[in-house]
């Protein structure tokens, strides 16, 4: 049984050796495949990189070429790139695909639980094997155990025939000796008689222990015959024992013949794998090779592009090297040529210059003509000029007949004023007359041309003249959100001037000035209650000046408006009623432009006279008393002297009586000479104030008619009628000279011209 165990065993370990070798096949088979995998990637990746390398040498030879005929070969090239990588990607799948199949070759074969079912088989095998084992040793247990009872018995056995044999021998030799006695006892009667009787005695002991012995013969016997029924039945058991060994031995047979099956069809399923392994393989190698065979016609289509896109790179090649030679002469080129330029510009520039010369030279001609025949056009138009403008109808008027408009217009004539007084309708012509709703704009409009004079270096007065409440104040100054002349010719100044910085440097400098009861006051200076003195310049010029009169330098309308906003205080913080009080008082605003031309350095004086006079109402008349009366002479003394000197100048009598009032006298340079004058008569068209209003307008009229007049010995030695006088006259009465047109003498005008050269000397 041990025998067959160990062969059973040696048979199970070799059985287990050949599984054992079997997987390591296995093993190394799928090893195998890998590898192959591993091959074909190789082979895939070195077919991407001789991909690469061709796409890298198309955009080495587009970089080289660059130009329009590689750009043909361009598009086709990257096409079948594109081409080819797709290609490559389906072949990347398929190889996938494979490699998928590879690790999961038999998930559905059926082979490998059939194979599941043998193992599992085998290892049921191995269990009964183990049990039929211990089985066995149990079985080997007891034989030995009964084999050891067994020698026991045998032993004692032995042991009691050795027994019986001494005591059969020893009964024997006794046998003998009593036979050897009784023999030598018949020899002596007797005695043997008495020994017969002693053996005999002693026989029958011989005899009980014979018997005794026959007896344990028997027992031990008995003995024998048991142990011998023991080892039959043993030996029973021992058959039984090998009947079953044998069974097992067929069924071991058995198992090993269905172990042999399923290893064959393990390996039968194990050819068939590598066989569509093999096939699956061959299939990659072929498809890969169709592929690199496919690669290699594009590469083959890429070198003839290559070879046709040669000859380009060869005319590019010559291309650039002429450029490059283009390139190196440039410099030599661009010298040659920059130095023709520049002597041609210098030579252009010359040329320009001496133009220049001849047109700036012909400018100044030009202009100082220009400048003449301007002088000339004033001269004729008047150096003095006279517009009239009407006030609107306001709440202060009142209501009723009183506030009926008095003053109507023509249609026709803008210079032309009609004013109804007592019935009768009276007209007046002057320069321009504006109606009640003429902007400040509008009046501006016709002003500032006497304002832009004042920086070529004219001298410039404007009036208001009028009575009360007329609006002199309203078209000097306006209002905040409506400013009147000084404000508006101020801004004009400022802008005219910035329009000529390119060649001018200007100063325009401010002063404000109160003529009140013939006291002159400054009113942007510390002291306003000082009163101020004209003076005659110490340069012997004979221009005259007013020491301590307080001049700001503006250079905008803040500073204007900061000045304007200083006077007012001032005049404010003085006077207890400032309507009154500037009703009665001449107020100016004194603006100087100082010019350099850099260039010539010609420098020009100009002097802009802004003048809201006092109130030309009559008060004098109605009986008026002290200080009230001691003002109405004053207003009325200077008004006159205004127009005796406005008189005398139109009607170029030698004599101007400029000193006769403060006013006249402060303004003497800016009166004289071919100084510019507007007076603006300012009117209210209240039916309330027709007399007042027909006083202006013949005033007007008169200072107009005196230009147009000719030069008569009685207005040179007369005087301006005073306001008295004025009041009893009658429209276009003959207090004056008529009208006339009369033309300039030739000796008036080189004495105009020699004034021009006086104005404009240039400095050093
Ligand atoms: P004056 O200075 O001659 O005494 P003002 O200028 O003070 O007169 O004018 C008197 C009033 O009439 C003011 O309220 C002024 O606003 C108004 N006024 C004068 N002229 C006009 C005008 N053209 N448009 C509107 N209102 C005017
Ligand atoms: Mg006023």
């Amino acid at each position: 049984v041990m025998a067959s165990m160990a062969h059973l065993q040696k048979e199970k370990l070799q059985l287990q050796e050949e599984l054992l070798e079997l997987q390591e096949k296995l093993a190394a088979r799928e090893n195998d495949k890998l590898s192959l995998s591993l091959q074909l990637q190789g082979q895939v990746e070195t077919l991407k990189e001789k991909l690469l390398e061709q796409a890298q040498e198309i955009s080495r030879l587009r970089s080289e070429l660059g130009g329009t005929d590689a750009e043909k070969h361009r598009d086709l090239l990257a096409a079948e790139n594109e081409r080819l990588r797709q290609e490559m990607k389906a072949c990347e799948g398929e190889l996938r695909e494979l490699r998928r199949q590879q690790q999961a070759p038999c998930r559905d074969c059926p082979h490998l639980q059939e194979n599941a079912g043998l193992r599992e088989q085998l290892s049921q095998l191995q269990r009964e094997a183990e049990e039929t084992r211990a089985k066995l040793v149990e079985l080997d247990l007891e034989v030995q155990q009964k084999t050891n009872r067994l020698a026991e018995v045998e032993l004692r056995l032995k042991d009691s025939l050795a027994e019986r044999a001494q005591e059969e021998e020893r009964l024997s030799r006794r046998l003998r000796d009593s036979q050897e006695t009784i023999a030598s006892l018949k020899s002596q009667p007797q005695q043997i008689k008495y020994i017969i009787k002693t053996v005999e005695v002693e026989s029958t002991k011989a005899k009980q222990a014979l018997c005794e012995t026959q007896s344990r013969n028997q027992y031990l016997q008995e003995q024998v015959g048991m142990q011998k029924q023991v080892l039959k039945e043993m030996e029973q058991q021992l058959q039984s024992s090998q009947k079953t060994e044998a069974q097992l031995r067929a069924q071991i047979m058995m198992y090993e013949a269905e172990l042999e099956r399923a290893h064959g069809q393990m390996l039968e399923e194990m050819q068939a794998m590598e066989e569509e392994k093999n096939r699956a393989i061959e299939e990659a190698f072929s498809r890969a090779q169709v592929e690199m065979k496919a690669v290699h016609e594009n590469l083959a289509g890429v070198r003839t592009n290559l070879l046709t896109l040669q000859p380009a790179l060869r005319t590019l090649t010559h291309d650039y090297n002429s450029l490059k030679r283009q390139v190196r002469d440039f410099p030599l080129l661009l010298q040659d040529t920059l130095r023709s330029a520049r002597a041609e510009i210098s030579q252009a520039i010359e040329e320009v210059h001496s133009t220049n010369r001849e047109l700036l030279r012909k400018y100044r001609r030009e202009l100082q003509l220009r400048k003449k025949c301007h002088n000339e056009l004033v001269r004729l138009k008047g150096n003095i000029r006279v517009f009239g403008r009407v006030r609107p109808i306001t709440k202060e008027d009142g209501e009723g007949p009183e506030a009926a408009n008095a003053v109507t217009f023509d249609a026709d004539d803008d210079a032309v004023l009609h004013l109804l007084h007592k019935g009768k309708q009276v007209s007046f012509e002057l320069d321009k007359v504006f109606p009640p709703q003429a902007s400040q704009e509008e009046v501006f409009q016709e002003v500032q041309a006497l304002v832009t004079s004042c920086i070529d270096g004219y001298n410039v007065c404007i009036f208001a003249y009028g009575q009360t409440g007329a609006g002199k104040t309203y078209t000097m100054e306006g209002t905040a959100a409506n400013p009147g002349i000084n404000q508006r010719a101020l801004q004009l100044l400022f802008s005219e001037v910035r329009g000529k910085a390119a060649d001018w440097d200007y100063a325009i400098t401010v002063s404000a000035a109160e003529i009140y009861n013939e006291a002159l006051r400054d009113l942007l200076g510390k002291e306003p209650q000082e009163k101020l003195e004209i003076k005659l310049c110490p340069d012997g010029s004979g221009q005259l000046y007013v020491p301590g009169l307080t001049e700001f330098r503006v250079q905008s309308v803040e500073d204007i408006n900061k000045v304007f906003e200083f006077g007012h205080v001032k005049r404010v913080t003085e006077c207890t009623n400032l309507n009154e009080h500037s009703s009665r008082s001449h107020a100016l605003l004194i603006v100087t432009v100082r010019g350099l031309d850099r260039s010539t350095g010609l420098r020009t004086t100009g002097k802009l006279n802004l003048v809201d006079l006092a109130g030309s109402e009559r008060v004098g008349r109605s009986g008026a008393e002290g200080s009230r009366l001691r003002e109405a002479q004053h207003i009325n003394k200077s008004l006159s002297a205004l127009g005796d000197v406005i008189y005398a100048l139109r009607s170029r009598q030698g004599h101007v009586p400029f000193r006769n009032s403060k006013l006249t006298y402060l303004l003497q340079d800016s009166l004289s000479g071919d100084s510019k004058t507007l007076m603006m008569v300012q009117v209210s068209p209240a039916e309330k104030n027709t007399s007042e209003t027909l006083c202006s307008l013949k005033f007007a009229e008169r200072v107009r008619s005196v230009e147009l007049g000719p030069v008569s010995r009685k207005a040179e030695l007369g005087s301006w009628p005073s306001q008295e006088h004025l009041e009893g006259d009658s429209p276009g009465s003959a207090a004056l000279p008529g009208r006339g047109h009369a033309s300039p003498s030739p000796g008036q005008l080189s004495s105009r011209s020699a004034s021009i050269r006086r104005k404009l000397h240039t400095s050093g």
